[in-house]
Parts: structure tokens; C-alpha cells; sequence
């Protein structure tokens, strides 16, 4: 058997199956890491854009380059590797996805099932209210501003030196303990061979 067969018959056995991507699924659909050549914006390194002091400092400089990164997704379809996992979640009712994508790409190839560990780029939380917005508005008027209180919006994603949401931590470990297969899919073309 090849490790692709070996891999689908395990899939196939599995009863609680779960999986955890990350930039390699994305990559597929052409979208750059942004950590890597290509993924550069005005010559600014990720490291110095996602985090709460950049925002803080230029909270428009930072929606401009989340702006572009939004354009860039908008335009991006899913890829068989994000359509392989949404068929697992059709096929096995315990199945959970955990990502570390913010694209929210999974949700185009209609996951339903998926917990997200880095946020999602196309929802928007209020920096002075406890409130979070679905926007998917390309481009956004910037800076973005709290329909309900005026406060200034943020993207709804994980910057460098933030913690990750503790509940959806927590939910993700459960569920990692609890399955009887753990699938780390670390390229699209891996699991798009599953298909
Ligand atoms: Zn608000």
C-alpha cells in the first residue's frame, strides 16, 4: 500500500476523525504566507503589521495592508484539499477541523465544523465595545468604525504576542484527545490525494 492508500484506508476506519491546517492549505489557492517572498506589502515584514502595537501606533497603516491581504483572499477559491475536509465532515459526524488560517477559505468550500485558532480575517471586533461584525466589504472605508458604538474596529484575527482564544484552545485539545485519527494537513495537494 502506498502512504496515500494507507492514509485513506485509515481515514475511512476512523470514526472521530480530526484535522488541523495551517498556511500550506491556503498555499494552494494562491495565497502567500505572507512570511516569505511574495507575501511582502510595501516592504513591511508581517512581524511589524500584526501586532497590538503597530495598531496602536497606525491603526490605518495596518488596515491598509489587511485591506490588501482581503482583496487578495476575496478573489481565491477553495482547493481540493479544503474540499477533501469538508466531504470528511458529510461523511463523519464527529469530525472537527482546527485551523490556523484566518481566510476563511474552509467556510467557502462549506466547512461547517471548523474552529478557528487565529480568528478570521472577515470579522471585525470594536477595540472600545465587546462586539464582533462579519464584513466581508473589499475594500473596507478605513479605518473600519463601530457601527454601534463609533469605536475603533480591529480584524478579528491573532497578532504576534496575543494569546489564542482560551475556549477554542480548549475546545481544540478536547477534540485532538478525543479522536481516533489526527490529521495534520500540512500541504493542500496531501489531502486533495485523498479525495
Ligand atoms: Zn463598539
Amino acid at each position: 500500500m502506498s502512504p496515500v492508500e494507507e492514509l485513506r484506508a485509515r481515514v475511512k476506519d476512523s470514526n472521530r476523525p480530526c484535522a488541523l491546517t495551517g498556511a500550506g492549505v491556503s498555499a494552494e489557492s494562491g495565497i502567500a504566507t505572507f512570511r516569505g517572498a511574495g507575501g511582502l506589502w510595501r516592504n513591511f515584514k508581517p512581524e511589524d503589521l500584526a501586532t497590538p502595537e503597530a495598531f496602536a501606533r497606525d491603526p490605518k497603516l495596518v488596515w491598509e495592508w489587511y485591506d490588501w491581504r482581503r482583496g487578495l483572499i476575496a478573489k481565491a477559491q477553495a482547493n481540493p484539499g479544503h474540499w477533501f475536509l469538508a466531504k470528511l465532515e458529510i461523511e463523519k459526524p464527529e469530525f472537527w477541523l482546527i485551523t490556523q488560517n484566518v481566510d476563511g477559505l474552509h467556510q467557502k468550500a462549506v466547512s461547517r465544523r471548523v474552529l478557528e485558532l487565529h480568528g478570521n480575517i472577515w470579522r471585525l471586533r470594536c477595540t472600545s465595545c465587546p462586539k464582533f461584525f462579519q464584513d466581508e466589504r473589499v475594500p473596507l472605508p478605513l479605518p473600519p468604525r463601530c457601527p454601534s458604538c463609533g469605536g475603533l474596529l480591529r480584524p478579528g484575527v491573532v497578532w504576534f504576542g496575543e494569546s489564542l482564544p482560551e475556549g477554542t484552545l480548549t475546545r481544540s485539545r478536547e477534540l485532538a484527545q478525543k479522536a481516533d485519527l489526527f490529521i495534520k494537513g500540512k500541504s493542500g495537494e496531501v489531502l486533495a490525494g485523498l479525495l
